[in-house]
């Protein structure tokens, strides 16, 4: 699969999810695990699509070392979302949409970018933002947060 499919699979998984939010973990060009959001059914504030994705993986896989795989995301992972890739020890994130695609939408972001909690931390992680960027910020036209 190329990177854009995957990423759709991250969308559609977003589509399904209470709040729309997908991820992927990806081996090369081959999808591993998917999750969505579960924060409101789950009732667990830690349930990001990026946290459950990683967990379901590394549970899956007995070990909590997931170096090699890349976390596709349909947003920028939040710093929770980001220390639980460097914990995992991911070697790639790739996100759709940006912080400031959805601060309008979302008065509960915090902010502080991806990027500056990977520059504030001891790993070592690709970043790369915008793939499918327009279908990414369209999925909160599915989902107002209020
Ligand atoms: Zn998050």
């Amino acid at each position: 699969m190329t990177p854009e499919e995957i990423m759709q699979v991250a969308i559609e998984a977003a589509e399904k999810s209470e709040t729309p939010y997908g991820a992927v973990i990806a081996q090369g060009s081959q999808i591993i695990e998917v999750a969505g959001n579960s924060v409101f059914p789950d009732n667990d504030p830690t349930a990001h699509a990026e946290v459950n994705v990683i967990r379901k993986l590394a549970m899956r896989s007995g070990t909590k070392s997931l170096e090699g795989y890349t976390l596709y995301t349909t947003y920028e992972p939040c710093p929770m979302c980001a220390a639980a890739c460097l914990w995992a020890n991911l070697s790639e994130i790739v996100y759709g949409a940006c912080v400031d695609d959805f601060v309008d939408y979302n008065p509960n972001l915090i902010d502080l970018r991806c990027q500056d909690v990977i520059e504030k931390s001891p790993f070592s992680v690709q970043l790369k933002g915008g793939l499918l960027l327009e279908q990414c910020k369209n999925l909160h036209k599915l989902y107002p947060i209020e």
